[in-house]
């Protein structure tokens, strides 16, 4: 069978489906190819099950505060909630119906099945071949990257996959990787009365983002009974019943389950791209700042390795569109990229790290304030920990970065995040009035400290 339409988009994640949906939506034949589940990682696997697991075990988190601030709470974890509404609320016991309906019903045509590029404009599925007369959108994602650990295949590793699936949490927990999904998991599993142990080969947690998030993060987890086991190398592993774990220096540690989360990455060795001229071995999908990848073809979301992140898909969709549509708007750029780790404290961070700016050669600046140092967070007490730290161009006398640890560290970050994406002035960032007694009061004073 052959098949023509305007477009045709291969993978329907957050990127795809968004791209897919709303092209068929503007009048345009549009053609949606995916293999598993139309919505993709995030909403089955990814964001909208980890942070329903992360709002119930904050919520045994905060009762457990309650001692020596308004009385006693007797807190006795359930899981089962947390399993039903995942199952029943996020992800319709993982059926993809509801979304495939909502592609069709805005006309576009919808296919199940894994597609290959397989010339200019051309896109495979088994036998059936679909035209795109416009062009092509890949937006295939990525994929979880197993290390190659000695003795890890073959064994009952969790992924994301299985960790959100979880019908019954296990008595002990290994996470290879101290990321954000990794340290996500860990704490609402040790909140929910796990022994968890997190190893991560590198000096710190999260290392992408400030060391000062690092030390926050890592208080977190040993004060939720996390062990953490930053410079620790997973050297081989076996499984019987359970997981033996050696790392260097011999050491053995065991746990009924073994979580894989050492990063993600896109597989797109298997998508025909050779067809279209564009590198199978690369690790991304290059991009201009339309989204195009070369004649004809775009890509959106994680596959672009331009932030692994459904804001940054959803983002880069909405570039797609515009371009598709032949409507201009403003090109794709990156200089404000926001990322939230939603661990209790969250940590949400925009832009360059201190280190980044300095190795980008700028002339830097640095403002930091501790959260409990502040009039609110004083108030708040239990929980407190967190910061502010705003990273300045002195040249420019803007902000170039910043992160907001704390307990609404995700929020607080929209004001900087304004002012890193806006340029706005330094000087004109410190002369607005902040509201007291605010967790976002606290960015005032972390620019009184840039001097
Ligand atoms: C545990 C976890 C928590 C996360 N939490 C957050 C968060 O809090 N906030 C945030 O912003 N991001 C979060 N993310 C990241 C977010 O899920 C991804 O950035 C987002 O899903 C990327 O969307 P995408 O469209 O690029 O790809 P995906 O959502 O990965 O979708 C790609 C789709 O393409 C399909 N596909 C691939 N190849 C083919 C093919 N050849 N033919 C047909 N179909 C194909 C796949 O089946 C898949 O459905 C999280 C991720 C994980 C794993």
């Amino acid at each position: 069978m052959a098949v023509e339409a305007d477009v045709v988009v291969l993978g329907l994640g957050v990127g795809g489906e968004e791209v897919a949906g709303k092209l068929a939506a503007a009048g345009l034949s549009v053609v949606g190819i995916e293999h598993r589940l139309v919505g993709g990682e995030c909403p089955y696997w990814g964001c909208v099950p980890s942070k329903m697991m992360i709002r119930a075990a904050n919520l045994l988190a905060e009762a457990r505060r309650i001692e020596g601030m308004a009385g006693r709470a007797d807190v006795r974890p359930d899981w089962s909630p947390v399993a039903k509404r995942i199952r029943e609320e996020a992800t319709d016991d993982w059926d993809d119906a509801a979304a495939v309906k909502r592609f069709t019903d805005r006309g576009g045509r919808f296919v199940r099945g894994y597609g290959r590029l397989v010339a200019p404009g051309v896109v495979a599925v088994g036998d059936d071949e679909f035209r795109a007369r416009r062009g092509i959108v890949i937006g295939t994602g990525t994929a979880p990257r197993i290390p190659a650990l000695d003795g890890l295949a073959g064994t009952p590793y969790w992924t994301n996959r299985e960790a959100l699936e979880v019908e019954e949490p296990p008595d002990s927990l290994l996470i290879l990787g101290g990321g954000a999904i990794g340290l996500e998991l860990a704490q609402v599993y040790a909140r929910f009365g796990v022994r968890v142990t997190v190893i991560e080969p590198s000096g710190r947690l999260l290392g992408m983002e400030e060391p000062e998030s690092s030390a926050v993060v890592t208080r977190a987890l040993e004060a939720d009974g996390v062990t953490v086991r930053t410079g620790t190398t997973a050297q081989r592993v076996e499984y019987a019943n359970e997981f033996r774990l050696t790392v260097a220096g011999g050491e053995l540690l065991s746990a009924a389950a073994l979580l894989v989360a050492t990063g993600r990455q896109a597989k797109l060795d298997d998508l025909g791209l050779e067809t279209v001229g564009l590198d199978p071995s690369a690790r991304f999908i290059a991009t201009d700042e339309r989204m195009r990848a070369a004649d004809g073809v775009w890509a959106v979301g994680d596959v672009t390795g331009k932030g692994a992140f459904t804001h940054v898909a959803m983002y880069q969709a909405g570039i797609v569109i515009r371009d598709v549509l032949g409507r201009p708007g403003p090109p794709a750029g990156y200089h404000a990229l926001p990322r939230v780790t939603f661990t209790d404290p969250e940590i949400g961070a925009v832009g360059l790290t201190e280190r980044q700016a300095r190795e980008a050669g700028l002339t830097v600046r640095v403002g930091f304030t501790e959260l409990a140092d502040s009039s609110r967070g004083w108030i708040h007490k239990a929980g407190n920990d967190g910061f502010i730290k705003v990273i300045a161009d002195a040249d420019r006398g803007v902000l170039v970065g910043a992160t907001s640890a704390g307990p609404a560290g995700g929020e607080v970050l929209a004001g900087l995040l304004v002012a890193v994406h806006a340029e706005v002035p330094v000087e004109r960032l410190a002369s607005m009035i902040y509201p007291y007694p605010t967790f976002h009061r606290a960015i005032e004073a972390a620019l009184a400290d840039l001097g």
